[in-house]
């Protein structure tokens, strides 16, 4: 009567695809994208078609063959039969590609629910990027379109910890858990067979680990039937780590030259995003973003819990990339990034670079070029503030990194704090939680959760299982 089925998210990081069927009721839990998957058969200059809707995507296994799941046009195009939505609702756990961006192919009928945070970061990105098929969550425009066509929207319903809502025959309680984006959840769903608990992505190391802890508790008193664990770091290696040593290592870093410092970290990580903000303030630097992440400081300011700067906020600089003429005419940024040219609060590469020791700049490797025109000058500083690489394209992009800094005399710094939980967290977590029957998501050892669990399931994609 209840049962789960895993369409992604196994022996892979991310992807997270689950079924869960109850009664006449079907929820997807994440319907994310797999990058591994994905690079298996794609890289740069090869790409699944567009024109060729969601056949390429299906044939190469990157989302499953289901029916009752796709859009209409999407199916049309395919040459496949339009069938009525057979999907009750998506339960989405948090804003991270790996688990939101598929969702682009799903029925517009089928209503996504979400965090508060969740959407409005999603909204960020969609305000900021160009349409693509694999990134239209919110809404989208049948293929094959045209400029003047109008998107079509999905129906979001958007909850907050505490809120509890029905789903056909299951109750479904989101209890927010610590990731290193803010708006995550994990899932208490309770199903006929009993309650079902997903943690989506999570830490116990970070700087609101008691989000996480609230929802272990709530895992643990519902007894439930299934766990569903993410298991992301489950085999590595400790090492010390927190949000407050990035603050430590990173000021230290800041304060010990007057010149130039880049800190490289994923914006969307709101609690890098507020450290390095306070670093800049703390050494009398203005905070300097991107045009691209000013979006984000538009979006998450609107919620008073994340405590995020708004973008015209006196401590934060937006840095005006070059384009089109060179020359920074106003013609040369049209559409959404026009609304940042009225602040007085953009400058150029050649403005930041001649106050250098008075800012901090929230620039990474893909704006690499602006060192081009910044000419920092010996002295000047790189922070890395992400995990290091852990596949080939991204030891490629180190060396690339290196070779920039290189070029430029500027020297290299390490610190980050992961978003997800370390192994030895996630063995006592899933202990404590003791649900009749583990089913480790997210990570390519899911074996390695023997060691705290006997009622293990090492899932097989596509595969039923009943609770
Ligand atoms: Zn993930
Ligand atoms: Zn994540």
């Amino acid at each position: 009567m209840t049962s789960l089925t895993f369409y992604g998210g196994v022996n892979e990081i991310g992807g997270n695809k689950i079924l869960l069927e109850d009664k006449d009721t079907k929820v997807f839990l994440d319907f994310g994208k797999s990058f591994s998957r994905r690079a298996k058969f794609f890289e740069e200059y090869i790409n699944p078609r567009t024109s060729n809707g969601i056949v390429d995507f299906i044939t190469m296994g990157l989302v499953p063959d289901i029916p009752g799941v796709y859009r209409d046009d999407l199916m049309k195009l395919a040459g496949r039969k339009i069938e009525k939505p057979d999907i009750d609702a998506v339960l989405l756990s948090h804003a991270h590609s790996d688990h939101a961006d598929y969702i682009s192919f799903l029925h517009e009928d089928i209503p996504i629910y979400m965090g508060k945070a969740c959407h409005l970061i999603l909204r960020a990105l969609e305000e900021r990027s160009s349409r693509t098929i694999e990134r239209e969550i919110l809404n989208y425009k049948p293929r094959p379109y045209s400029m003047k066509d109008k998107p079509i929207d999905r129906k979001i319903e958007t909850f907050t910890t505490g809120d509890k809502f029905k789903i056909g025959s299951l109750d479904i309680e989101p209890i927010h858990v610590d990731h290193s984006v803010p708006g995550a959840y994990g899932f208490i769903i309770y199903t006929s067979e009993g309650p079902v608990a997903y943690t989506g992505d999570i830490r116990l190391h970070g700087s609101k680990s008691q989000m996480t802890r609230d929802f272990i508790e709530k895992a643990k008193e519902v007894k439930p039937v299934a766990l569903i664990a993410e298991g992301t770091r489950i085999n590595e290696k400790e090492r010390e780590e927190s949000e407050e040593l990035v603050y430590k290592e990173s000021s230290k870093t800041v304060s010990e030259t007057d010149r130039l410092v880049f800190a490289d970290f994923n914006f969307k990580d709101v609690d890098r995003l507020r450290t390095f903000y306070n670093i800049a303030k703390e050494n009398g630097r203005k905070f300097v973003v991107k045009l691209n992440d000013a979006y984000f400081l538009k979006y998450l300011s609107q919620d008073k819990h994340l405590d995020v700067p708004n973008m015209d906020d006196e401590g934060i600089i937006i840095y005006l990339p070059k384009r089109g003429s060179g020359t920074y005419s106003e013609s040369d940024y049209k559409g959404n990034d026009s609304q940042f040219l009225d602040l007085n609060n953009t400058w150029t590469a050649e403005q930041i670079a001649a106050r250098e020791n008075k800012v901090l700049c929230a620039i990474g490797f893909y704006s690499f070029t602006a060192l081009i025109d910044m000419k920092p000058k010996s002295g000047a500083r790189y922070i890395h503030s992400a995990s290091e690489p852990y596949n080939e394209e991204q030891e490629m992009s180190q060396e690339r990194i290196d070779a920039w800094l290189e070029h430029f005399g500027m020297a290299k710094f390490q610190s980050h704090c992961s978003g997800h939980a370390r192994g030895k967290d996630l063995l006592e977590a899933v202990s404590e939680i003791n649900a009749k029957a583990l089913y480790p998501v997210h990570t390519i050892h899911p074996d390695s959760y023997k060691k705290t669990s006997k009622n293990i399931v090492l899932i097989q994609e596509g595969k039923n299982y009943s609770l």
